[in-house]
């Protein structure tokens, strides 16, 4: 997956046409540092969960305006949009980081560990940044600083999407959908749309992928109902629990038998079976929940279709019935191919020794998708796990002990920025 140094080093030197403007924007990197790792530490300390987004969507929209961008608060919810228009005509490209922290208590021993609890679901919970979402907002207000230094000499406009809610609200509404609803894309029209995830990998190291990236995710319920009955005379009822056994073993084969997976994976997990009281009452119903990923539309389509058959025929098989409902959930993460390959070299250049390298598929997936869907979009990751640590069993996003190296900081703020002015200078038309 990650190519030697020595790769590394022949990629950068096959990087070699630079802008000027991109040259400005490493030089203006050092003197936001200090800046982003005290924007970053701040939001750390002060996580929201999905659609609470009200303190960091402040902070954002003050910075901005302190920059003299245009800015439009409250869009998709907490959303904020900046708008930077350069001295010059030229494209809109977009820059998106997401804001919404997760509903986990977190572990690791930093001094600016979060203390946040909150409401969730009628239960108080931790809230931590165990997604990294607080590296992604600090990376990009650090670029605004970077960009609207440059306005001037800037051919086009960027547009700043900060984006509530990427973890979901529940029955598949998600920042970015209400973002686009709310015309994020629109007036002026996006051309092009740029954002990063970090994960785990050596500190500073970027990866990439033209194509499908992220996988797409939906969740899926399903409710066996049969008939109550004394756990000692089972034949007077219609077990659901034997009969929702027996369709997550079937499930099982949906992939592993019946999918054509030589090109992409695909994957059903059952992740909650909930059903019974008590050791001799067997229940009336029992309820599943799980979560099906798959990185090809056909594909998907065609799970969908077998999960509802095997669990409604093996229920019917033993007289019992099974509702299936998969929501709507996240479309794959593809980036737009021509847009990625020309964008390679700039990714090379911003990730300096720790390299840029073509990534495997990832089954986490993404609300980025949905800007993807209607506007050519690159989506890439960059590796925070400090040095000295294994990435590879390092604990992952969403994990209580996530923790995302700073050092890693500077390359995404030189990433995000120098793809802006490449694209504005050399904008890939359709
Ligand atoms: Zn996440
Ligand atoms: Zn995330």
């Amino acid at each position: 997956m990650f190519a030697t140094p020595v790769v590394a080093q022949a990629q950068r030197q096959a990087a070699s046409k630079t802008s000027p403007l991109v040259l400005d924007v490493e030089r203006r990197v050092p003197a936001v540092m200090p800046k982003v790792v005290s924007w970053r530490r701040d939001l750390h300390e002060h996580p929201e969960l999905s659609g609470s987004e009200v303190r960091t969507a402040k902070l954002v929209a003050d910075h901005l305006r302190a920059l003299g961008i245009e800015v439009q608060t409250g869009v998709g919810g907490h959303g904020v949009v900046g708008l930077l228009k350069g001295g010059k005509p030229g494209p809109v490209v977009a820059l998106r980081a997401d804001m919404d922290a997760l509903p986990v208590a977190e572990q690791v021993d930093l001094p600016f560990k979060s203390k946040v609890t909150a409401d969730y679901r009628g239960q108080t919970v931790g809230v931590m940044h165990a997604c990294g979402h607080d590296t992604h907002v600090a990376m990009l207000m650090g670029a605004a600083e970077i960009l609207a230094g440059m306005k001037a000499q800037l051919p086009g406009t960027v547009k700043f999407i900060f984006q509530p809610a990427e973890e979901g609200l529940g029955n598949g509404r998600t920042g970015s959908k209400l973002m686009i609803a709310d015309g994020v894309l629109e007036s002026p029209k996006v051309d092009a749309i740029f954002g990063l995830h970090v994960g785990n990998a050596p500190v500073g190291q970027i990866s990439y992928r033209p194509g499908p990236m992220m996988a797409a995710s939906n969740n899926v319920t399903i409710v066996v109902s049969g008939k109550q009955a004394h756990g000692a005379m089972p034949w007077a009822g219609t077990d659901p629990i034997v009969i929702g056994s027996q369709i997550v073993g079937a499930l099982q084969t949906i992939v592993s038998r019946q999918t054509d997976i030589s090109t992409v994976p695909a994957i059903i997990t059952i992740g909650a079976f909930q059903g019974g009281v008590r050791s001799n009452i067997i229940p009336d119903s029992v309820v599943m929940l799980g979560t099906i990923r798959t990185f090809d539309m056909g594909i998907r389509k065609e799970i969908f279709a077998r999960v509802a058959r095997t669990a409604e025929q093996i229920a019917s098989a033993s007289g019992a019935t099974a509702r299936v409902v998969i929501d709507s959930g996240n479309i794959v993460t593809r980036n737009d191919s021509t847009l990625t390959l020309r964008m390679i070299p700039t990714l090379q250049r911003a990730a300096t020794e720790a390299g840029a390298f073509p990534a495997p598929l990832w089954t986490a997936s993404e609300d980025f998708s949905w800007y993807q869907e209607r506007v050519p979009g690159f989506f890439f990751n960059l590796g925070v796990t400090p040095k000295g640590t294994d990435w590879r069993t390092a604990p992952a996003n969403h994990s209580p002990l996530f923790f995302a190296d700073e050092a890693a900081l500077p390359t995404g703020v030189r990433a995000l920025a120098s793809l802006a002015v490449d694209y504005l200078m050399n904008p890939v038309r359709p």
